[in-house]
């Protein structure tokens, strides 16, 4: 379980968040969306500790996260740019993580094999991300998180360098991984309709504020205020 609370977000004079509770359930997939500015990618980074807390509480199972090092958080964070390593292979860039970790390399080989099985590299191993699709290389963005089994996913627009066909199905395939891990998700995503097949709560986001945050069904058919209305095209 993730808990924001009251988590204020400032640089300098300019305020980004003014003051966000947020409560995720083990288990959710929520997106966050909103217009470009809204602070959306601030808050991941600030859940994933890239991002100082200006104010607030960062919770995972009641534990106070904020002061802990990014490294030692039981996150997975994927972006939009991918910078996978481009000198390493598939295979290499996969494992970076827990070699740096010096974990046994057995259990480093066991969870690169998992990942590509899951992922549908196989065959792909020994390539360096030139050699690779954007699809590719963006299932191997998602390896390097899935091979250290984090408890919490954070996508930032992880999709949005995609073709469209690639990103409706990699999208299916990203929610199934979360399903199949057990894992908890924050995705980021400017796209309402990914926002809408993915989610089970959607939280849309405005001037750092939550506008509203319930299932899809609810902000379509019960948008508590204009914005959400307009922003997610439902009747108002
Ligand atoms: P997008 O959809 O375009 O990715 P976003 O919702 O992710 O937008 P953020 O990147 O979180 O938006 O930015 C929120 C606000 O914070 C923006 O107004 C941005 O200019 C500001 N901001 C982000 N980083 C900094 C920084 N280092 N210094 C000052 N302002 C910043
Ligand atoms: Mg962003």
């Amino acid at each position: 379980q993730l808990t924001l609370e009251k988590v204020r977000k400032a640089y300098g004079d300019a305020v980004v968040i003014p003051e966000i509770d947020l409560d995720i359930r083990s288990g959710e997939f929520v997106c966050l969306v909103g217009p470009s500015g809204s602070g959306k990618s601030t808050l991941l980074r600030m859940i994933a500790g890239l991002e100082g807390i200006t104010r607030g509480t960062v919770r995972v199972d009641g534990e106070d996260m904020t002061d802990v090092d990014p490294s030692d958080r039981d996150m997975g964070m994927v972006f939009q740019s991918y910078a996978l390593y481009p000198h390493m292979t598939v295979r290499d860039n996969m494992s970076f993580a827990l070699r740096m970790r010096k974990e046994d390399p057995k259990l480093i080989e066991e969870r690169v094999a998992e990942a590509v099985e899951m992922l549908d590299l196989k065959g792909l191993e020994d390539r360096k991300p030139a050699a690779l699709s954007g699809g590719q290389r963006q299932r191997v963005a998602m390896g390097r998180c899935i091979v250290r089994k984090p408890k919490l996913f954070l996508f930032d627009e992880p999709l949005s360098n995609l073709d469209a066909k690639l990103r409706t199905a990699t999208r299916h395939q990203i929610r199934h991984l979360h399903d199949r891990l057990g894992a908890t998700s924050i995705f980021v995503t400017h796209d309402q309709v990914e926002a809408m097949t993915m989610a089970d709560r959607i939280a849309l986001l405005n001037f750092g504020e939550i506008m509203q945050i319930g299932t899809p069904q609810e902000l379509y058919l019960q948008p508590q205020n204009r914005f959400t209305a307009g922003f997610l095209g439902s009747p108002e």
